[in-house]
């Protein structure tokens, strides 16, 4: 079985505009090719012509069962239809988690302005996924998206999850110190690499991530992500297979903390 809890179905070659539909079908295509079972599409904190909307998303995977929606989230723009449209999908249970963009836009985890989005988190029992690392884009600003933010926000609010995306890459060990510190925060390994993971970077991050589970202990934090299409999910499982791990411990990975994390029921796929 395999989750993949990070991908996207915005368009990111803009020179030319693709249907929602048609990206959906590329998704559930990839996967099936690559043996995926259950992905959760992120949308963006960004709404136009190649950047679907959250409501957009939720309509379009009505009746794809190995589909999940994470709303996407802006700190600069949310307003009240907003939440309260996040707010009766996750009544709904049509979305299964928050995410959000520090560094792509300007703010900290723990502002108070997103207070409201985490008490709703917290209330439906839905994990926010953050940004972390380097941006994809060079107009974004990295203090924002250092993984050492994310542990104000763990203490101040300990019943919420919090899922470090792309391991805090490249400060993995800040990523580490966070999972092992606090029970509730968690780290997804999406997005390392654009493309196909060439044999040194896959070495290099091999060993970033055993010596992640060397210090934290078993892997029941970390979730198996590829940040599709921006990652090629071929190369990802290459790399998930080259880790020196027990078989026991990569199905954590690969599908169960994910499972257990966003009530993904798995006896329908
Ligand atoms: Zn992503």
């Amino acid at each position: 079985m395999i989750i993949d809890v990070h991908t996207h179905i915005n368009n990111y070659h803009e020179e030319r505009v693709t249907s929602l539909e048609a990206s959906l079908n590329h998704l559930s295509d990839t996967m099936k090719e690559n043996k995926v079972d259950y992905s959760l599409v992120l949308s963006s904190y960004k709404v136009n012509q190649h950047r679907p909307s959250t409501k957009q998303v939720v309509e379009a995977i009505r009746g794809r069962d190995n589909l999940g929606v994470v709303a996407g989230i802006s700190y600069l723009h949310y307003n009240h239809r907003d939440l309260r449209e996040i707010s009766e999908y996750l009544e709904a249970g049509l979305i299964k988690g928050l995410k959000f963009y520090p560094g792509y836009e300007p703010f900290y985890p723990n502002d108070s302005r997103m207070k409201v989005m985490y008490e709703m988190a917290i209330e439906f029992d839905v994990p926010v996924m953050f940004h972390s690392g380097d941006t994809y884009a060079p107009t974004g600003k990295v203090k924002y998206s250092h993984p050492l933010h994310i542990d104000d926000l763990a203490v101040d609010y300990p019943d919420l999850k919090i899922v470090i995306c792309h391991v805090g890459n490249p400060w993995i060990r800040d990523c580490m110190e966070m999972v092992y510190k606090n029970k509730n925060v968690y780290a997804d390994i999406s997005g390392l690499v654009l493309g196909d993971f060439s044999d040194k970077f896959e070495r290099h991050m091999k060993n970033e991530i055993e010596e992640m589970i060397n210090y934290a202990g078993d892997p029941n934090y970390l979730l198996y992500g590829t940040d599709w299409p921006i990652s090629n999910m071929k190369s990802y499982l290459k790399f998930m297979d080259q880790l020196e791990l027990a078989d026991d411990k990569k199905e954590l990975i690969m599908w169960k903390n994910a499972a257990e994390l966003f009530k993904i029921d798995t006896s329908k796929f």
